[in-house]
């Protein structure tokens, strides 16, 4: 390691993502390509690019209205309004409408995160705690800005949290003190939303301890905290155009929480973050979200395809799912992930994606993206094949 490396970056093994994009990227312009053959439901996206007509009037928006050599709005002021009117709408907000006051957009809702961490717990001010498995980016952004990350697990039959176990951590008065607890509703890779013994436990948490309930699968979900956040100063939701909004490519998120809480997350993010493009493609994306989201109940439909189908291996044991995945682990013998299982799990993955279909290995199951009809049903037959 170079001498002037932070020594706690020796350890870490960089996130190193799926290939992604197509492999037509060093060869711009010819459009096909092998990497679009494969059935690619490692990462949650949206199997579906935006229509052929709204893509081509979005190519249209960005000839007519961006001037490449500006800098993006870097108060996103526009989409702003456009993503609280989008807020308010879908959880029927009207008396304590949510305004730009309470948004914080980022390059990702990755971005969100690290913001959160930064304005959190940075320089020894805090630890985080998360309840294992889950999205892994909380605790790898953690720990490339040094900050200690608790884990406790979660209920092998119901995924739930353990809450004694999470109570305990935050008692424990460890050093730093717990600062923030991240939730995902529903959980990645499990699938579950949060409990009402889950949600009760988040109510009871001292405002010293900030709660993130990230909802990027919310569209698929429709379960939301968002009208209690009025009564929370300590809570904060995440959510994500990466999903189903299909504009994983351009990277958008937003927070949605306290103005105060979003004015340091505001301090310590870059100031152009966003690109034009991309606030652009969201509020667009938000003009066009009937069209854009119908295709929700189709792909739930399928998820129950999914699970029912992988419900009836003896090999695998699926557990019914509220976001656009399905996750398994392997039947035998007790479901509960080892180093056997681990393996054969990974030869599971590596024969796959031989055959063209890429799933997720991932806390000690298997995360499988509800794809189209047609890539459902190659997963099904190749799963079929290998098991
Ligand atoms: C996909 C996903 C995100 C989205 O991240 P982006 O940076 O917005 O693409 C955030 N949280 C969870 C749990 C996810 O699964």
């Amino acid at each position: 390691m170079l001498p002037f490396i932070r020594s706690d970056l020796a350890n870490l093994v960089a996130y190193t993502p799926q290939p992604g994009g197509h492999s037509s990227q060093a060869d711009l312009g010819s459009g096909d390509s092998t990497s679009r053959m494969c059935d690619r439901l490692d990462t949650n996206e949206s199997p579906f690019d935006l229509p052929a007509d709204l893509k081509q009037k979005l190519g249209e928006f960005y000839q007519r209205e961006i001037e490449a050599n500006r800098y993006p709005d870097g108060s996103h002021a526009v989409l702003k309004w456009a993503i609280a009117d989008y807020v308010n709408e879908s959880a029927a907000l009207s008396d304590a409408p949510i305004t730009p006051d309470h948004l914080s957009v980022g390059n990702g809702s990755d971005e969100l995160i690290r913001s959160i961490l930064i304005a959190t717990c940075l320089g020894g001010q805090g630890s985080i705690l998360v309840a294992e498995p889950t999205f892994s980016m909380y605790k790898i952004l953690a720990t490339t800005l040094g900050i200690r990350a608790i884990a406790i697990p979660r209920h092998a039959e119901t995924f739930e949290m353990t809450l004694d176990a999470a109570q305990q951590a935050i008692d424990a008065a460890c050093q730093p003190p717990v600062r923030v607890i991240f939730v995902v509703h529903p959980n990645s890779p499990t699938g579950n939303s949060l409990t009402t013994a889950e949600l009760n436990w988040l109510r009871t948490l001292p405002q010293n301890i900030l709660v993130v309930i990230d909802e990027a699968y919310f569209e698929y979900s429709q379960t939301s905290v968002v009208a209690e956040l009025n009564q929370h100063p300590n809570w904060i939701i995440l959510r994500t155009f990466s999903k189903a909004f299909r504009l994983a490519a351009h990277r958008v998120g937003y927070g949605i929480g306290h103005p105060d809480l979003i004015r340091a997350l505001e301090k310590v993010r870059l100031p152009y973050n966003v690109p034009s493009f991309s606030q652009i493609a969201a509020q667009f994306a938000l003009i066009h979200r009937e069209t854009l989201l119908s295709v929700i109940p189709e792909m739930c439909r399928e998820r129950q395809i999914l699970y029912t189908e992988l419900n009836t291996s003896p090999h695998l044991r699926p557990w019914p799912s509220n976001a656009n995945f399905v996750y398994a682990r392997l039947a035998a013998p007790n479901f509960s992930p080892d180093e056997s299982s681990d393996s054969t799990l990974q030869q599971i993955v590596e024969q796959l994606r031989a055959w063209g279909t890429q799933i997720r290995h991932t806390g000690g199951g298997l995360r499988i993206t509800v794809g189209s009809p047609p890539e459902n049903q190659r997963t099904l037959e190749r799963l079929s094949k290998v098991l």
